[in-house]
């Protein structure tokens, strides 16, 4: 297994983060991450834990994209429209 994903596998298992705090944490790009993450997933469900997804939410109107099963970020909100979307956040347990 590639480091990276090692070091995400660690750092999720301590604590909740988005994309944006793994790039920072780990020096890699926020789009490198993506790309890690359903390696990631496959990778925990061996040792019996789950990639849990803290599902993304519009900051306007609250709406939570819980059905959502991507890791990326929606770029904007079926309610009404807006664009500012707090990211997912994800969690090994
Ligand atoms: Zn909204």
């Amino acid at each position: 297994m590639p480091t990276i994903r090692r070091q995400i596998i660690d750092l999720l298992s301590q604590r909740k983060y988005g994309a944006r705090d793994l790039s920072q944490a780990l020096s890699v790009r926020e789009k490198e991450i993506y790309a890690h993450l359903p390696h990631v997933a496959r990778s925990v469900i061996s040792k019996k834990q789950c990639l849990q997804i803290i599902p993304p939410r519009c900051i306007s109107c609250g709406y939570v994209f819980k059905t959502r099963k991507r890791f990326t970020r929606p770029s904007r909100c079926p309610r009404c429209k807006d664009e500012r979307i707090k990211e997912p956040r994800y969690q090994i347990l």
